[in-house]
């Protein structure tokens, strides 16, 4: 099996992205631009593996094609270039909406009551299930934001069971100083949030929707790495040192 896939990777991996992934991609993530040639070319192996290893479905006539999959994948790998591909390995499918949807789900509360959620979102990502996207909003997210990178990011989260904030540590990150940084940040917004900050306000640390929970935090959180680095920095800098440990970027 592994060997199968390793060789099958191997192959994918040097196909070349469209170079329409690269323009989109250098939009969304201002880090793009700065990776050295040899860097460059390992993110490309690595997204192109994934769009080579994941199946992508589209719903209600959405036609996807390899530069919108690049699109997508290029900005997949980006949180996994030093973790490596396998960090994604538990789960394989990519349902990709033309634009928002509206997600009806059932959930069981602690309390053993199961709700009924519906709301419009531009993405999901399933414990032990698919990666979901609102297309348009995977191609051209908002300044500052890529809907792939935060579904991603509870993907990495769930690597471990369940999305906690908390994903699976190298050893020589210590946890107590990931809880003490993502812990006195969380406080922080939400303090903020309890004194009227709104969601998409672009004045905070973070934007206000992380408060949510701490899952949210680190999937906003990481983000924020990628796509508002210097908000991110400015806002939380020992949450942004940790995360440049843990991403190695
Ligand atoms: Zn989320």
């Amino acid at each position: 099996m592994g060997l199968l896939r390793d060789w099958r990777r191997r192959r994918a991996a040097r196909r070349r992205l469209s170079p329409s992934a690269w323009a989109r991609g250098e939009a969304v993530l201002p880090g793009l631009r700065r990776l050295d040639p040899a860097a460059r070319r390992r993110l490309e192996a690595t997204a192109a593996a994934f769009a080579a290893e994941k199946r992508f479905e589209g719903v209600a006539d959405v036609q996807a094609d390899q530069a919108a999959i690049d699109t997508v994948a290029l900005q997949a790998a980006v949180p996994v270039l030093e973790l490596g591909l396998d960090w994604y390995a538990p789960w394989t499918t990519v349902i990709l909406y033309p634009a928002g949807f509206v997600a009806t789900h059932e959930y069981e509360d602690d309390d053993g009551v199961v709700h009924v959620a519906r709301g419009p979102l531009i993405g999901e990502a399933w414990l032990r299930g698919p990666l979901v996207l609102s297309l348009e909003d995977a191609l051209a997210p908002a300044a500052g934001t890529s809907v792939v990178i935060h579904e991603c990011a509870h993907k990495i989260d769930m690597r471990q069971g369940d999305s906690n904030g908390l994903p699976p540590l190298p050893r020589s990150m210590p946890v107590e100083a990931w809880s003490e940084a993502f812990g006195r940040a969380y406080a922080d917004l939400r303090r903020r949030t309890d004194d009227g900050m709104q969601d998409g306000d672009p004045g905070g640390p973070l934007d206000a929707y992380a408060a949510q929970d701490p899952a949210e935090f680190f999937a906003v959180a990481t983000e924020a790495f990628f796509a508002a680095p210097l908000r991110l920095r400015r806002g939380y800098p020992e949450v942004y040192r940790q995360l440049e440990q843990f991403y190695g970027w």
